[in-house]
C-alpha cells in the first residue's frame, strides 16, 4: 500500500454538491482533493439532469415538427435520426466534461478517477482507474456519492437486461415499443420523450396514481395528457415477471383488478426508485451511520454520526434534485465555517419536465392537509393561459395558501403549466423549461418572501445561470462566467 497523502478535505464522490465544496475550499486555500469513480462532474451533467433534458428537447421539436401543420407551417413527413439525437446530446457532454475539467485545474481542488473506500474514519483507499491504489487522508472528510436505479425483484428482470436512464440515454434507434416500469418523474419524462421520437409506449405504475408523492387530481391531469399524446399507462399494476430480452422482444405479465395481463414491447426501462450509493464504502469503518434504507444519517447542518465527516446530496436523503445537492454545499460551507445553515429551513422547489411541465414550491394541498394546515385552495386550468402557442387545454394552475384568517402566510404552489412552448434545450443545450415556472418557483408571499432570496433555484434553469451571473458581478468566484467591468 501507497503512504498516506494529506489534505485538508477529502470528498468521497464528485456529486453536484461536491464538487463546488471543493472548488470553493481549494480556492480559499486549502488542500482538497475529490475521488470519484466514473463521471468528471458527477451524474447531472453526464447521465441525469442535462443529457434527459437535451432529449427531451430534441423529442420535442420533433413533436412540434410533427404538428406543425397546426399551426400553419407545412413539412414534409417526419423522420427521427437517433444517432444524431445521441450525438447532439453526446458533444453536450463533451463540453460538460471539459467545462469540469477546467474548474478543478483553476481552483486547485485534485480529481482523482478511481474507486474510493473509507479505511479509516477520515482516510479513502482508492482503486485508481487506471490501475495502482492511493490513500488520502483528511483533517475532514465529505460524502457525496449520489445513488442509482434501483432494480425491483420481479422474476426475470434482470435476464431480460431493462435499460436504465443511463442505457435509455445512449439508444440510437427509436424503439418500437417502450414499456416503462414505473410512473414516477424519471419515467413519465422518458415516457413522453421517447413517444414524441415515434415509440409506442406503456407504462407500467403499481400505485393508483402516476407521481405518487403528488396530489390527485395533479397526477390525473398528467395522466389526460399523456394518453392525449397516446401513451398507454396502466396504473395498480403489478409486476407479476417478465420474459426475453430489451431490445429485441420482452413481455411484462402485470397483476390487475381485472386478471392478469401480458404486454410484449420491444424494449423495457426500469425507473421505480433509486437506491444510495452507501454499500461497500467502508463506513463500517467511519462511525457514520445509515438508516433503514441506507441513505447516510445526517442532522439538519449535514454531519454524520461522526465528527468532522459531512453527506451531501442523495446519498445523504437530500430531496433528489441537483439544486438541493448544490444547496447542501451552501450549507457545509457554511457551517465548515463555523456558520449555523440549516435543510430544514429551505423551501425546495421543483420542475418536471414534461411538456406541459409540472413546477411546484412549497407543500401541496395533501401535504398541507396531512399536517392539519388549513389551506385556502385556488385553481384554474390551462386553457386561462391566453398565449395560444399550444392551442389546447392541458393543465391547470393551483395556489394554496396556509389560512390563519387574517391573511395567507405562505404557502404557494404551482401545477402543471399548459401552454408557452419554453423548454429545455431550446438554447441548443441543456437550457431551461418555464420561465413562468421559475417565476412562480421565485414567488413566495409574506412570511416566506424573507426565505426566498436563499432558497435554492430548481435545475436546470436559465435562473439557476443568472444567479452565477449575479453573485460573479458582485465580486464572488463562481464557474462558468467572466467578469468584464462596462467604461
Ligand atoms: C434521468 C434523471 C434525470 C434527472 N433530472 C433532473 C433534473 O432535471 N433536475 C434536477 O434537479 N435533478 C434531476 N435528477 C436528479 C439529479 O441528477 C440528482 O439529484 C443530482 O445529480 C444529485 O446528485 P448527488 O450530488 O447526490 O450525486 P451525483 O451527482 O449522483 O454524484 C455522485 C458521484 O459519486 C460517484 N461515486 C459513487 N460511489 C463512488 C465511489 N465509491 N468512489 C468514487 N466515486 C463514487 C458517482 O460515480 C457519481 O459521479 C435526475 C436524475 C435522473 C436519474
Amino acid at each position: 500500500m501507497s503512504q498516506s497523502e494529506h489534505f485538508d478535505t477529502v470528498i468521497l464522490g464528485s456529486g453536484q454538491g461536491g464538487k463546488q465544496l471543493a472548488w470553493h475550499l481549494a480556492r480559499s486555500g486549502q488542500k482538497v482533493a475529490v475521488v470519484e469513480r466514473r463521471w468528471v462532474g458527477g451524474s447531472c451533467p453526464a447521465v441525469a439532469c442535462l443529457p434527459s433534458k437535451n432529449e427531451i428537447w430534441s423529442a420535442r421539436v420533433a413533436h412540434l415538427a410533427r404538428n406543425a401543420a397546426r399551426f400553419g407551417t407545412l413539412t414534409g413527413p417526419i423522420k427521427i435520426d437517433m444517432a444524431k439525437v445521441r450525438g447532439r446530446k453526446q458533444d453536450m457532454i463533451d463540453r460538460e466534461i471539459a467545462f469540469h475539467l477546467k474548474a478543478y485545474k483553476e481552483s486547485g481542488a485534485k480529481l482523482i478517477m478511481g474507486s474510493g473506500r473509507f479505511v479509516e474514519p477520515k482516510t479513502i483507499e482508492v482503486a485508481l482507474n487506471d490501475g495502482g491504489m492511493r490513500l488520502l487522508t483528511g483533517k475532514e472528510a465529505v460524502i457525496n456519492v449520489g445513488s442509482h436505479a434501483a432494480i425491483p425483484n420481479i422474476p426475470g428482470l434482470e435476464a431480460a437486461r431493462a435499460l436504465t436512464h443511463i442505457e435509455a440515454l445512449e439508444l440510437d434507434y427509436v424503439p418500437a415499443h417502450l414499456i416503462v416500469l414505473g410512473g414516477g418523474y424519471i419515467g413519465v419524462e422518458m415516457a413522453q420523450a421517447y413517444r414524441r421520437f415515434g415509440s409506442r409506449v406503456t407504462i407500467i405504475e403499481p400505485g393508483y396514481q402516476l407521481m405518487s408523492r403528488e396530489d390527485a387530481d395533479v397526477a390525473t391531469e398528467m395522466q389526460r395528457v399523456l394518453t392525449g399524446e397516446d401513451i398507454e399507462i396502466l396504473l395498480d399494476a403489478q409486476p407479476v415477471n417478465v420474459h426475453g430480452l430489451s431490445g429485441d422482444e420482452v413481455s411484462v405479465t402485470i397483476h390487475t383488478a381485472s386478471g392478469e395481463r401480458t404486454i410484449t414491447g420491444s424494449d423495457l426501462l426500469v425507473a421505480t426508485g433509486r437506491i444510495p450509493n452507501t454499500a461497500d464504502i467502508g463506513l463500517e469503518q467511519t462511525g457514520v451511520e445509515l438508516d433503514a434504507r441506507g441513505f447516510i444519517r445526517v442532522n439538519e447542518r449535514l454531519e454524520t454520526t461522526a465528527s468532522g465527516v459531512w453527506a451531501i446530496g442523495e446519498c445523504a436523503g437530500s430531496p433528489q434534485f441537483t439544486h438541493v445537492s448544490v444547496d447542501d454545499f451552501r450549507i457545509v460551507r457554511d457551517n465548515m465555517a463555523g456558520g449555523n445553515r440549516r435543510t430544514d429551513e429551505r423551501l425546495v422547489p421543483y420542475v418536471m419536465f414534461t411538456d406541459p411541465p409540472l413546477a411546484r414550491v412549497g407543500l401541496s394541498e395533501g401535504e398541507a392537509q396531512r399536517k392539519n394546515i388549513p389551506v385556502r385552495v385556488a385553481n384554474a386550468d390551462g386553457q386561462c393561459v391566453a398565449d395560444g402557442s399550444d392551442g389546447r387545454n392541458r393543465g391547470l394552475h393551483e395556489s394554496a395558501c396556509e389560512c390563519d384568517g387574517r391573511q395567507d402566510i405562505g404557502i404557494h404552489h404551482d401545477r402543471l403549466r399548459g401552454g408557452r412552448g419554453n423548454g429545455c434545450g431550446s438554447d441548443g443545450d441543456a437550457g431551461g423549461t418555464s420561465i413562468y415556472a421559475d417565476a412562480r418557483c421565485g414567488y413566495y408571499p409574506s412570511d416566506n418572501s424573507r426565505r426566498a432570496g436563499t432558497a435554492p433555484r430548481r435545475h436546470p434553469s436559465t435562473r439557476c445561470r443568472l444567479d452565477h451571473a449575479a453573485k460573479q458581478m458582485e465580486g464572488g468566484q463562481t464557474s462558468g462566467y467572466s467578469r468584464r467591468s462596462i467604461d
